[in-house]
């Protein structure tokens, strides 16, 4: 049987668009993949479950993971640590998984400091601004001035684009959830990730 070396798939989108979605739908149909929860020192909100949404700690204790570098990457919002644990993902990589985790650019900046080549980005394009602004305004009720905001926000969030290796249309959800399953599937036929090459073809000449 071949064999990878286990990676991590990063995927980010600019806000509002619309990336847990596409995450959720991902990891339905591949079970094997491993999901990367977040932490983070926000109340738990009605209906999250602690270990699913978020794992849910106390200032104290994210303090403590961040002077001990037990968080990949982390972000200050509104007072609130938000961040993503080491310990799982390591431990998921070992047990030969491959990691899935919805961040924004700088965690995936830091995830790839860390972990260099065994991170595929992916970026989740929205299929234009005006789709964008209706996602938002279904979301729930914006005033029309934090609407603007977010949407000036999402257009300078799509720049991101240029720093991912696959740009993946957000348009029809099942048709991005499939294409994201398409890029993991491929990206685990990879040469360079294929760590039993040698014991089925033999040495090369
Ligand atoms: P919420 O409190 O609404 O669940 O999330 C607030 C913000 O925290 C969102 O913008 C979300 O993207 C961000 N966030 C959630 N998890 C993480 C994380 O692991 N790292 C970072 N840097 N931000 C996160």
């Amino acid at each position: 049987m071949i064999k990878h070396r286990p990676f991590l798939i990063v995927v980010s989108a600019p806000s509002g668009s619309g990336k847990t979605t596409i995450v959720r739908m991902v990891l339905q149909k591949m079970n094997d993949l491993f999901y990367s929860v977040s932490a983070t020192t926000r109340k738990k909100r009605a209906g999250e479950v602690d270990g699913k949404d978020y794992i849910f700690v106390s200032h104290e204790t994210f303090a403590k993971w961040i002077d001990e570098g037990k968080v990949v990457e982390w972000a200050e919002i509104y007072g609130e640590y938000y961040g993503t644990p080491k310990e799982p993902i390591d431990r998921a990589l070992k047990e030969g998984r491959d990691v899935i985790l919805d961040l924004d650019i700088h965690g995936k900046r830091a995830l790839e400091k860390l972990y260099g080549k065994d991170v595929v980005s992916v970026f989740l394009l929205p299929p234009s601004i005006e789709e964008l602004r209706r996602r938002l305004i279904s979301r729930g009720a914006e005033s029309p001035e934090k609407l603007k905001l977010r949407l000036a926000l999402s257009k300078e969030e799509m720049k991101w684009g240029y720093e991912y290796d696959y740009i993946v249309l957000n348009d029809i959800r099942e048709v991005a959830t499939d294409n994201v399953i398409s890029i993991i599937k491929a990206e685990r036929m990879r040469r360079e990730r294929i760590v039993n090459l040698k014991e089925i073809v033999g040495d090369e000449d």
